[in-house]
């Protein structure tokens, strides 16, 4: 149908799909590394998005800068970077399609009024359209089915009631930004991902993006969630935070603290070999039950048990 041919589904294409609003750091080359390990261990594909759809959020330079460290860390993709901001015509057409399927709404609702619903949409403008065209509006997808359930390879069951938590959702902002949600799965679809390995602090818009693919009759990926790195007061590491970046210079170290995080136990000599190789033993010795079902790690480098 829609969204331009998909690429044939392979058995595994695995993805890495920064946002270029800062430089990587020990979080991002976590969630880098696994889903490396998870895609080369299956011979899949691995490929890089780049997401550079809000460019208010993000840093000159800072696409090319994660592209090179990626490459510094032996993280070598498959296939060229896919960069968001050159996908807008994929996501109009989409938006037309749900359009034409009535399965979308214009919403001139104010951000005082969503702050008052609590973030939850009433589904006011579905119900009552706003009449004055030339206001800006946003796009919000209908939510017509209610528990959306999926496995995490990690974190095991999860299920979220999509119009008691949110309501119909936004698909297109009013400043005619295309919301993450939607932007990202036209690009898995297109891209013909299989698998979804990223940072947990997105697990929570994974029923939303399950409820897109849904929507598109296109067929979900397996999901899994990583744990993210937090500071010593539980905040996330991030480049908000101004979490280090990563020095590229010390890509082995780096690597072998990811595995040593992991608790993956490489050999201390391995460290003396070549990034390729440290990611060969890797990819050998991976095993899923390594990843601990938890959504944080202390910075410090202890997996601690919730
Ligand atoms: N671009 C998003 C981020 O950097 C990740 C998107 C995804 O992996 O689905 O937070
Ligand atoms: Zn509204």
């Amino acid at each position: 149908m829609l969204i331009a041919t998909p690429t044939e589904r392979s058995i595994y294409v695995g993805r890495f799909a920064p946002s270029p609003t800062g430089e990587l750091h020990q979080g991002s080359l976590l969630a880098a590394v696994v889903s490396y390990l998870e895609a080369k261990q299956q011979s899949g594909k691995w490929l890089v998005r780049m997401e550079d759809l809000d460019p208010p959020r993000e840093q000159a330079g800072a696409a090319s800068t994660i592209l090179r460290s990626l490459e510094a860390h032996g993280l070598n993709w498959d296939g060229s970077v896919l960069f968001q901001s050159s996908r807008a015509a994929a996501y109009a057409e989409t938006l037309h399609w749900l359009d034409q399927q009535h399965l979308t709404f214009a919403c001139t609702c104010t951000r005082q009024r969503m702050i008052d619903l609590h973030g939850v949409y009433d589904g006011h403008c579905r119900f009552q359209p706003p009449t004055d065209q030339s206001q800006a509006a946003a796009i919000r997808l209908k939510i017509n089915s209610n528990r959306i359930e999926y496995n995490d390879l990690y974190q095991g069951f999860q299920h979220q009631e999509l119009q008691r938590d949110l309501g119909d959702f936004i698909l297109r902002r009013k400043d005619g930004l295309i919301a993450y949600q939607l932007a990202v799965v036209v690009d898995d679809i297109f891209q013909g991902i299989t698998h979804v390995v990223r940072g947990s602090d997105l697990i929570d818009s994974t029923p939303r993006q399950l409820f897109i693919f849904d929507t598109l009759k296109a067929a979900r990926p397996t999901y899994a969630h990583v744990p993210i790195i937090v500071d010593h007061d539980g905040q996330k590491l991030s480049k908000q935070t101004f979490a280090e970046p990563l020095n590229d210079k010390h890509s082995k170290a780096n690597l072998m603290g990811v595995l040593q995080r992991l608790k993956m136990n490489p050999p201390d000599d391995l460290a003396a070999n070549h990034n390729d190789d440290i990611l060969s033993w890797a990819i050998e010795h991976w095993r899923r039950d390594y990843m601990p079902n938890q959504l944080r790690f202390k910075h410090n480098g202890n997996s601690d048990r919730k």
